[in-house]
């Protein structure tokens, strides 16, 4: 059976809507108001489900989240979470709640090396994959003969095989002869943002993705979009409505305990205060190592489905908030080459662009003459053990040696925040582990960014996953219609 909805808003489509509505008004329950869990919602909640979410936090958004910072009395993020042109699902979810107007797109990437010299990256009128290489040719931070090197090995990578093992892409890059100085200042500095891990930790699969969805494949791919607005904002006070218009109920505050399978089929869920929901359905969007903590152990042990998820493996990322007394960087962000971060983000630049700096919550932190600047440090394993003082000297040093006016700057506050679970890697074969959202529990699916959804961590991957777990309960209801949104053409 072949249904079209959700579409264009055609009279039949509306028509079949409404029928649906009334055939399935079934309750299904998320666990988990990630960006997952949240995608699901906005996928099933027009489709006539009745959809309650329940959250362990105050807070929606997940991992991808913002708190109040009491000394800079500000809505700071746990880390600056940026999109890119190629995460067309991630931009569908955003024009549905309709928070698209919340990220700017930037049209250009600055790379910045230890002498402070900088080379600007932007499209030019080429078709894809041509559109960056004036850029590239221009690079300072790569040699001639380098850079030519480079070039051959991602035409070797757009032809490469993706079927089968995934080796390590280390070995890859030995094999097309790129040397240790190219993956420092080329290969590394563009994986180990993205896949929040070191070349070394990364199979071909991933790696290759990388490059050709952000570098090769379109034009505005490698578009960087930052949020303009803290994230705590950009899934605020507009999805909240949304949900509300559509009549999905949350329910903040209210961790599940365990989930309740009966005779392998999903009956309902246990709280942490001890109440029990039951549903048909359920879809359980929470962290991988929190769901085996969730269903009964007999259920995990029986199925290698949920075993397998053991095998995934987390790595870290640390983001160095800074408040200057003054302006230190003139650029709306750096991408450091051969540096300890990855990126420099202005923060204050990308919050006035939004007008929160003039009488929103940046002035409080006195933003209009001075700086809030982000430092994002992936696979930030080299602080492991380090305290906070030495991660935020570290960086500060660097700081000054990159930006000339940091060394007079006072510097007026630092908040140095880590999460070590922040993302699974990428390992080589890592997709031996993710399972679909399918599970071999009939009325469960799973989702997650860990899941299987052919994308690395990221919120494109969760909102993938969300609408692949929604698809997956369309289908089982005979309703065949694919959520997923194509890539950018
Ligand atoms: C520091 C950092 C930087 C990142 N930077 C980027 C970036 O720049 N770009 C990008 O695309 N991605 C980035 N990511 C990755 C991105 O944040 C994640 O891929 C995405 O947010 C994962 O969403 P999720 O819904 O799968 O999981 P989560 O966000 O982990 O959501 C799971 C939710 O389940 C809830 N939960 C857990 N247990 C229970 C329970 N028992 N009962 C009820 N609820 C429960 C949790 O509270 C949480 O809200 C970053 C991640 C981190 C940590």
């Amino acid at each position: 059976m072949a249904v079209r909805l959700g579409g264009t808003a055609g009279s039949v489509g509306v028509v079949v809507k409404h029928v649906r509505s009334l055939l399935l008004a079934e309750r299904v329950l998320i666990i988990g108001g990630g960006l997952a869990g949240l995608a699901a919602a906005t996928a099933l909640a027009p489709r006539g489900f009745r959809i309650t979410l329940l959250e362990a936090r105050n807070r929606l958004g997940g991992r991808a989240s913002s708190f109040q910072d009491a000394a800079s009395q500000q809505l700071i993020d746990n880390c600056q979470h940026v999109s890119m042109g190629c995460c067309t699902n991630l931009a569908h979810f955003f024009r549905t709640i309709g928070v698209d107007g919340f990220l700017a797109a930037q049209p250009a990437l600055y790379f910045m090396t230890p002498d402070r010299r900088v080379s600007r990256f932007a499209a030019a009128d080429w078709p894809a994959p041509m559109h960056l290489a004036a850029s590239f040719m221009r690079a300072h931070f790569l040699s001639p003969w380098e850079k030519l090197r480079i070039c051959w090995a991602l035409w070797r990578l757009r032809r490469a095989g993706t079927q089968g093992d995934d080796p390590p892409f280390a070995d890859w890059l030995a094999r097309h002869g790129q040397s240790p100085r190219m993956v420092a200042r080329f290969w590394g500095v563009v994986l180990v943002s993205a896949l929040n891990e070191t070349p070394d930790r990364v199979g071909l699969r991933y790696a290759r993705k990388v490059f050709l969805d952000a570098f090769l494949r379109h034009p505005r791919g490698f578009e960087v979009e930052i949020p303009k607005v803290p994230l705590g904002q950009l899934y605020g006070q507009e999805l909240h409505q949304w949900l509300e218009r559509h009549q999905v109920e949350i329910r903040r505050q209210t961790a599940v305990k365990h989930i309740r399978i009966e005779k392998e089929r999903f009956v309902g869920v246990e709280t942490r205060s001890g109440d029990q929901l039951e549903s048909g359905c359920c879809i359980a969007a929470v962290p991988h190592d929190r769901l085996l903590g969730l269903l009964p152990a007999e259920t995990v042990e029986r199925h290698a489905y949920f075993t397998n998820v053991r095998h995934l493996e987390h790595s870290p990322i640390t983001s160095v908030h800074l408040w200057w007394d003054r302006p230190v960087l003139r650029l709306p962000h750096v991408v450091v080459v051969d540096g300890i971060g990855q990126w420099i983000f202005n923060r204050t630049m990308a919050e006035q662009s939004a007008g929160l700096t003039k009488g929103g919550a940046g002035e409080t932190n006195g933003a209009e003459s001075g700086q809030y600047v982000q430092v994002v440090v992936s696979a930030a394993r080299q602080f492991r053990g380090l305290g906070q003082a030495e991660i935020e000297r570290r960086v500060v040093e660097e700081l000054r040696r990159l930006m000339p006016a940091a060394r007079t700057a006072q510097l007026r506050n630092c908040r140095v925040i880590t999460e070590n679970a922040a993302t699974f890697s990428a390992l080589p074969g890592v997709d031996r582990w993710r399972p679909v959202q399918l599970s071999p529990i009939e009325n469960l699916m799973v989702a997650g960014d860990w899941t299987a959804t052919d994308w690395p961590a990221t919120m494109e991957g969760a909102v993938r996953s969300g609408y692949l777990a929604a698809q997956a309960i369309l289908a089982l209801r005979g309703f065949r219609e694919r959520l997923i949104r194509p890539d950018l053409v």
